[in-house]
């Protein structure tokens, strides 16, 4: 009898375990879940609380004020871009003002205005130094990538290292055609000589008989007897002497040479700028003779014509110029003459390095 009850109980507790424990299961997998929805709850109130306090700071216009919070996080709002302006520690503001300058320029068709723009890498690619800016105006949004200064649009172009990469390439393809000098002062003052030279670099590339390479040569004669003329000045003349005659190369070019090299510090350049003149000038004119002229003949004299206008326009760019080419401050070669209206001359010198300013002398 005892026996039959414990086994009647055993029995009765295994149907009990068997029914009532999943239904335990069920219950405290309910549970959680009920947990977890009460702790994802309040989340939501937020979600729906920052999307209200953005709707009124939108509609109140006001982008950067502060949200009440009631001590809830709320994610702020967007910073303006006139804010961000007044936190972008370290830029350079005559580089700034100078990027900003070029966009509106460039955009004042549509009348934008720049608003905010940082400088976000810079790069040196073949000798030359290329500053990328990431520009935004009221409008639009831009990558600024300088020497020589291009814009593009981020909707286009959205990787600024991509946008890089075409910006070299495309001045690559630019640069295949030969021109006389980047520098635009040495450019206007020295157009006669070095038009005389992109002809003469032109013909080579087309040349294909002796006749023609000697054609290069006569050519770049001519652009040696302009660049005198553009230069020569009869003050250059010692007084006592007569001027040579006009198309007396060699003798025009030493005088030159003595004018805008002068004093004993430059006397290695004096020297130099003579000697060259007057080899490439009896170079040019063995070409114009040479009937068995090749293209390497031609690209040599091409060469040594380019290099005497290019070594007398730095000379004379350097003897010329009105202003340092020197920071007085930090001795950097990267100033800029910059619009200074409260200035007497109307325009100063900037330092892009240290952002020193100072009078035009
Ligand atoms: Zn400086």
């Amino acid at each position: 009898m005892l026996m039959a009850s414990v086994i009647l109980r055993f029995s009765l507790s295994r149907s009990f375990a068997a029914t009532v424990l999943p239904l335990w299961s069920v219950f405290l997998g309910m549970l959680y879940l009920a947990v977890r929805r009460h702790e994802s709850k309040p989340k939501t109130t937020i979600n729906r609380k920052t999307q209200r306090s953005r709707r009124e700071v939108s509609k109140s216009g006001n982008t950067t004020g502060s949200l009440v919070t009631n001590g809830e996080c709320i994610i702020p709002p967007r910073v303006s871009d006139e804010v961000l302006n007044r936190f972008t520690l370290g830029r350079n503001e005559h580089e700034a003002r100078r990027i900003s300058e070029y966009v509106e320029w460039q955009c004042a068709k549509d009348k934008e205005r720049v608003t905010y723009l940082e400088k976000v890498i810079t790069e040196h690619i073949y000798g030359s130094r290329h500053d990328c800016w990431n520009v935004r105006t009221d409008k639009e949004q831009y990558w600024v990538i300088t020497n020589p200064t291009n814009l593009y649009s981020q909707r286009l172009f959205p990787s600024v290292d991509y946008t890089l990469s075409f910006h070299v390439g495309l001045m690559a393809r630019m640069n295949a055609k030969r021109t006389g000098t980047k520098d635009d002062r040495q450019a206007d003052r020295l157009a006669a000589a070095f038009r005389r030279w992109e002809q003469a670099a032109e013909m080579l590339d087309k040349a294909e008989e002796s006749e023609e390479i000697q054609a290069v040569g006569m050519r770049c004669r001519e652009c040696l007897t302009a660049f005198a003329r553009s230069v020569a000045d009869d003050r250059m003349v010692p007084e006592g002497r007569r001027p040579p005659k006009k198309g007396d190369f060699i003798h025009w070019s030493e005088l030159i040479a003595n004018s805008i090299a002068s004093g004993s510090s430059a006397s290695e350049v004096r020297g130099h700028l003579k000697s060259l003149a007057r080899s490439t000038w009896q170079l040019v004119s063995w070409l114009t003779h040479a009937t068995n002229a090749v293209r390497y003949d031609g690209t040599l004299v091409l060469d040594a014509t380019y290099a005497v206008v290019n070594a007398y326009g730095a000379a004379l760019m350097r003897h010329e110029r009105p202003t340092s080419d020197r920071c007085s401050r930090c001795g950097s070669l990267r100033v800029q003459v910059v619009y200074r209206p409260d200035s007497d001359s109307g325009d100063a010198l900037g330092c892009e390095s240290c952002g020193h300013l100072e009078e035009k002398s």
